[in-house]
This record gives structure tokens, C-alpha cells and sequence, in this order.
């Protein structure tokens, strides 16, 4: 295998331009263009099937990108599996992050399991800590956590392999407003604490967590700016907003 080309220092922590993919020969993706700077926090927003999981997907290495290119700290990671992405300092947390079967510090182990042994356990104290509600019952079964805790075992799992960027799939679906704003709370903790975020959603609350906000519609992106010169967009206000 060819050695990696230099880092370039100064890319952000996550571009990607010029995504094209899809599933068979139906394209959704048409040339999406994507950054995310070092500890920001980076908001996708999107109707229901603009693309967003599919971006993220190939964003993570779960999907191949047709055309286009990747890199992360710099480094063109297009061609590197999912895994090696994970290594690197991406962490993925999707509506089926949980395995149900399994206790609550089996999830989080998995999720640590490229740390070294003392990392991981000095990690699980700092996620426990930031989770009491998972603290509380580590050795109970994932699957007995109500629907909510089990999002937030999502999020102490993603995060428990320490990551530099974690990627988020809607994480409000299917959760009350307390929970929301709950993850809400959990997030920009982690956040002030060097984290960058990615995180596509259709809920507009998250968007107190934004630094920066990307819109994507039909499989391409369009606006591209902060959360106050989104809203004084017209259309994008009245699409995003209802008003
Ligand atoms: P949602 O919020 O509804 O999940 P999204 O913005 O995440 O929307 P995607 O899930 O990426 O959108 O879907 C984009 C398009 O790809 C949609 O038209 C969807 O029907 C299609 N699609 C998604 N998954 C598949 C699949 N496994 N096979 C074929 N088409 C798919």
C-alpha cells in the first residue's frame, strides 16, 4: 500500500467535496460539499430525504463515495475502511448504535475497544460521571433502558473511544423534549471540552448547539454560514422555521 501523502495542518478537521453516491444506480448524493473545522460544531440540516444519512454514511466510510474526496486532519481518507476511520478519531453514533443483548459497560467497551485498557477505564469514569443515569446500572442489560437512556447509551458509547469528531444521525428522533434537551446539555459539555460535532437533524433546537450550519437538499448542499445569517435567509427561514 502506497504510503499517505503529509497532513496538511491547516485543512479542517473534516472536508469532503464533490460527494456523488446512492444505493444500485439510483444517485442521491450529487456533489456535496462538507466542512468541519477543529473543535466546531457543524449542523446538516435537511428534509426527509435529502440525504443526510447517506452523506454521513460515506462521510464514515459505511458507503463508498462515487466521486469525490474525503479527508480528516488533513489526510485523504477516501479510500480507508470504516474502522480505520474510527482509529483515526471519527465516531459514529446512527439510530442502531445499541447492541440490546449486552450490559451497559459491554456497549461503552465496545465502543472504547481501539483504547488501551487504562484509557478505556479512566474514559468510562469521565463518561459515568457524564452519564449517572448510566452509572447507575452498568451491569444492566442495554435492552432494559427505556427509549431515551438508550440514546444516551448511543452517545457514551460513541463517545467512549475518546473520538476528535463525532457524526451524528438525527439524534431527537423518537425522543421527548426533555431527552432532547438532555443530549443537548450532554453534547455541548463534551463540545467545550475540544469535541467537534457533526450532527444532521431536522430539528431546528439543535441548532443552539451550531456553530456553523449546512443545509442539503435533493442529495446537494446549499447554504453554507452561521445559525444567524441562516435565519435571515428568507426561504431557508420559512423552510426550516415555518415562518
Ligand atoms: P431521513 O431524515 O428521512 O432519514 P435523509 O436526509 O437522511 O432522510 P437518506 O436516508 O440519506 O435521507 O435518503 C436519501 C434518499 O435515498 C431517499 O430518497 C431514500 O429513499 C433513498 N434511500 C435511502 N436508503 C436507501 C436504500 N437502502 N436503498 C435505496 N434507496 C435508499
Amino acid at each position: 500500500m502506497p504510503a499517505d501523502p503529509a497532513p496538511r495542518p491547516d485543512a479542517p478537521l473534516l472536508a469532503a467535496h464533490g460527494i456523488e453516491s446512492g444505493y444500485g444506480k439510483v444517485q442521491v448524493l450529487w456533489g456535496a460539499e462538507l466542512a468541519v473545522a477543529e473543535r466546531a460544531s457543524v449542523v446538516l440540516l435537511g428534509p426527509n430525504g435529502a440525504g443526510k444519512t447517506t452523506l454521513l454514511k460515506v462521510l464514515l466510510g459505511l458507503m463508498p463515495a462515487w466521486r469525490g474526496g474525503i479527508t480528516f486532519a488533513g489526510t485523504d481518507i477516501t479510500a480507508w475502511p470504516s474502522d480505520r476511520r474510527v482509529r483515526a478519531g471519527m465516531a459514529y453514533m446512527s439510530e442502531m448504535g445499541v447492541f440490546t443483548a449486552l450490559s451497559i459497560e459491554e456497549n461503552l467497551a465496545i465502543g472504547g475497544q481501539f483504547a488501551q485498557p487504562a484509557a478505556l477505564r479512566r474514559r468510562l469514569e469521565v463518561l459515568y460521571a457524564a452519564f449517572p443515569d448510566l452509572a447507575a446500572r452498568r451491569t444492566a442489560a442495554a435492552g432494559s433502558l427505556s427509549g431515551g437512556q438508550r440514546k444516551m447509551l448511543g452517545i457514551a458509547k460513541a463517545l467512549a473511544g475518546s473520538p476528535r469528531l463525532l457524526v451524528m444521525d438525527e439524534p431527537s428522533a423518537g425522543l421527548s423534549p426533555l431527552f432532547v434537551g438532555q443530549v443537548i446539555a450532554i453534547l455541548r459539555q463534551f463540545h467545550r471540552d475540544g469535541l467537534a460535532l457533526l450532527i444532521a437533524e431536522q430539528n431546528v433546537k439543535f441548532l443552539d448547539l451550531a456553530d456553523h450550519v449546512i443545509t442539503l437538499e435533493g442529495g446537494r448542499t446549499g447554504f453554507s454560514g452561521s445559525v444567524a445569517a441562516l435565519m435571515e435567509d428568507d426561504r431557508l427561514h420559512r423552510a426550516y422555521f415555518g415562518l
